[in-house]
């Protein structure tokens, strides 16, 4: 990650900067000549890497580590949690990442309310309308917003239809504690780049006895699930930030003080800004703030020109940043979705970066914000 100029990175969302325990996870597995499949001591030693962890991985999910099947990242873990699993339909929240909306043709999208937290009525309606069997895929916290869903209450109702119920716990894994059992979930997707280790590694974990079928075709690699010669080094570095993470779980309350103090600030300073899902459960690490009259990559650019890294609530792959799926979908209307941006603080955000940041937000809308709400302020 970059760190020159003194930038300010607050983009923890998007990804983590890696944690040192990881970095020289990769590094030493790198060094191991072995491939996991071969019988001689290299494989064995890579063989060893690799399911230590496997444990790791599972114990920040509470999960068996015979249900994880290692994947090239989140997205992966997704398609093949919905593509794998023999399901008709798939009902999945509106607010959800494009790697689960866009899994499969035809997804159908639940209602969520206007804190973006999913309306368990449509989902009961939704599923009571068509007797097919379904997959609910739901995540736990939304990568926009941190808002929570209640993930056990929709795995109850998903299963009084008969539903599968698969959780996208990307964003919410080594920010919150997780428990895959009290969850009641069949299906958690993980990513390593989320919670400090290095990308194009992530995780699908599957409860005991749930059956899925692969997606890549070929060799008999992690459980005949996912064909290919396991990413050892990510694998490594993925078990690496999990055990790091887990125990940082324990200390979100800290990071939670900070991100209230930033919003309490930011509102003082902005009373029009308007930060969304503030009334429900949040990741302790989000905000998703709109700056009235200023669009987001006016934000962004001018933010990082000041030092700072934040994102467009929808920064995304192709760089054109859009009106967020998340935020219409919480019927926030286009023109103010287009204000918004997401700031994102993580194991290395101190308060006085954070103090800055209120400052130099403060100073951009003076100078760009809406005239009459500025001369009001
Ligand atoms: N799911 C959520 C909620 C995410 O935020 C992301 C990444 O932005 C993904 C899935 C995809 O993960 P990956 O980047 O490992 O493919």
């Amino acid at each position: 990650m970059e760190r020159a100029h003194d930038m300010t990175y607050l983009d923890y969302n998007a990804t983590v900067p890696i944690r040192a325990a990881s970095a020289e996870a990769v590094r030493s597995t790198l060094e191991i000549a072995g491939n996991a499949s071969s019988v001689h001591r290299f494989g064995r030693t890579v063989r060893r890497v690799i399911e230590d962890a496997r444990e790791q991985v599972a114990a920040l999910v509470g999960a068996q580590p015979s249900g994880v099947i290692f994947t090239s990242g989140g997205t992966e873990a997704n398609n093949l949690a919905l593509g794998g699993a023999a399901r008709p339909r798939i009902a999945a929240g509106s607010t959800e990442h494009p790697s689960v909306l866009r899994a499969r043709p035809g997804v159908e999208t639940v209602r969520v309310d206007r804190n973006g937290v999913i309306d368990l009525d449509d989902l009961r309606h939704r599923l009571a309308s068509d007797a097919k069997p379904a997959i609910v895929s739901i995540m736990l916290a939304n990568n926009e917003t941190g808002v929570i869903h209640p993930v056990r209450e929709t795995a109850e109702i998903a299963r009084t239809f008969g539903a599968l119920v698969h959780c996208d716990a990307v964003q919410a894994a080594g920010r919150i504690a997780i428990d895959m059992g009290r969850l009641g979930v069949d299906m958690i997707s993980l990513s390593a780049h989320k919670l400090g280790g290095p990308p194009g590694v992530g995780a699908l974990v599957l409860a005991d006895g749930v059956e899925i079928a692969p997606l890549l075709l070929g060799g008999g690699q992690e459980r005949r699930l996912r064909a290919g010669t396991e990413n050892a080094p990510g694998i490594a570095g993925f078990g690496a930030a999990a055990a790091d993470a887990r125990g940082e779980t324990l200390s979100a309350g800290a990071l939670s003080a900070l991100r209230d103090e930033m919003e309490h600030r930011l509102s003082a300073a902005t009373p029009d800004a308007r930060i969304y899902g503030a009334s429900v459960q949040r990741l302790p690490n989000t905000t998703c703030i709109s700056m009235p009259g200023v669009a987001s990559e006016t934000q962004i650019m001018a933010l990082d020109l000041e030092g700072y890294a934040v994102s467009a609530g929808s920064a995304c792959s192709s760089g054109k940043v859009e009106a967020s799926h998340v935020l219409l979908a919480m019927g926030v209307a286009e023109a103010e979705a287009r204000t918004a941006i997401r700031i994102s603080l993580g194991w290395r955000t101190t308060r006085a970066e954070i103090t800055n940041f209120v400052e130099a937000w403060t100073r951009l809308y003076r100078r760009l914000g809406l005239p009459s709400i500025v001369s009001a302020a």
